[in-house]
């Protein structure tokens, strides 16, 4: 095959990955700190995600789907793999063939495992208020996993990102639940939970968003590193004169005569419309600011002060997470796992 050079990458650092699970590993206290890589490891690659921190003394990894698990065989011989979705009817033979363990979700997902499980350790998950995946804890408390192979009990919090009353409430469901089923581990907190504190870590944590250099909430800001820099190609460089327009609807104006310069990247690559008036994109510590209408393929930023940018030259969009969330509306889960399968992926 020839290699063919795509205009379009993301360049994802390593060191900053790792750094970031340290971090939120030393958070998590004693209990150990997983991941999870559902989304293809949020967007990054989740192969390469825990293959790097597989290197660094993760071990525990958290898909959503079987089809997700099946895609990071063979897995290092060190990690444990969990599917979160659990085992719906059709999932019975990549629950039995492949090496991870289903996170039950209901009383049929129970009764499907004790008939295929053949005793293989499973996760459980109870729902302690989100009411989203999960067993009620009624029904968990009232002997339906008696005698199950249970490695590790789950519960999600709904609002760990805000200060909710209800991580106390969820806190407290999940403690009294630890009393009344038994289980190896127990596991409660994402990324957000593990800022609220080491009494939500319990025996494993599972950061998601914090590993990939998202910021939960306030109390992580300035511990976590940009994993992930989009960087895209610039096609042409052009001159606009003052008065004229770029792009769809004529959306730009040029109040003076200015360079623009057109990347390669568009909304069909997950650089989606609503970051027109605050996205921009720097080039040797240059400024670009996005200029008129993002394209399906193509973006155009204004050059004017960027020295002798030309053709064929990468620009570095700004993707610091929190800032691009907060000035674009999108959550900062979206900027990850939007990022369109047309960027190379490169790990630094
Ligand atoms: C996605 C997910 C996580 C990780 O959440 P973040 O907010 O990204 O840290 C943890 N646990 C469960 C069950 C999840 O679905």
């Amino acid at each position: 095959m020839m290699a063919i050079p795509s205009p379009l990458r993301l360049r994802l650092d390593r060191d900053a990955l790792v750094a970031n699970w340290r971090w939120l590993a030393a958070q998590s206290g004693t209990a150990a700190c997983g991941a999870a890589i559902k989304a293809n490891g949020y967007g990054l690659g989740a192969r390469e995600v825990v293959r790097h921190l597989a290197a660094a003394g993760c071990r525990d990894f958290f898909v959503a789907t079987w089809a997700e698990a099946a895609a990071l065989m063979p897995l290092p011989e060190t990690v444990s793999l969990s599917v979160l979705h659990g085992i719906g009817v059709s999932d019975m033979v990549a629950a039995r063939t492949l090496p991870a363990r289903p996170v039950l979700n209901s009383i049929d997902q129970v009764a499907r495992w004790r008939e295929a499980g053949e005793g293989r350790p499973c996760d459980v998950m109870v729902d302690t208020g989100m009411n989203r995946l999960g067993l009620r804890i009624d029904e968990a408390g009232g002997g339906a996993l008696d005698g199950l192979n249970v490695e590790t009990l789950l519960s999600h919090l709904a609002s760990a990102d805000e200060d909710s009353d209800q991580n106390a409430r969820q806190l407290a469901a999940f403690r009294e639940l630890r009393r009344s089923v038994p289980a190896r581990r127990y596991s409660l907190s994402n990324s957000a939970g593990i800022c609220l504190g080491a009494d939500y870590a319990f025996d494993l944590t599972r950061p998601g968003l914090a590993l990939y250099g998202g910021t939960p909430r306030a109390e992580a800001r300035g511990h976590l590193r940009q994993v992930v820099h989009p960087e895209a190609l610039v096609l042409q460089r052009r001159t606009v004169r003052a008065g004229e327009t770029v792009g769809y609807g004529a959306a730009w104006i040029a109040q003076r005569d200015s360079r623009i310069v057109v990347a390669n990247m568009g909304y069909a690559d997950g650089y989606l419309r609503c970051h027109a008036g605050s996205g921009g994109a720097t080039w040797h510590g240059h400024v670009l600011p996005l200029i008129g209408r993002v394209s399906m393929d193509l973006v155009a930023f204004d050059a004017s002060d960027a020295g002798s940018i030309d053709e064929g030259d990468w620009l570095t969009l700004d993707y610091e997470l929190s800032a691009v969330s907060a000035a674009s509306g999108l959550s900062q889960y979206e900027l990850l796992t939007g990022l369109g399968a047309r960027f190379e992926r490169r790990w630094v």
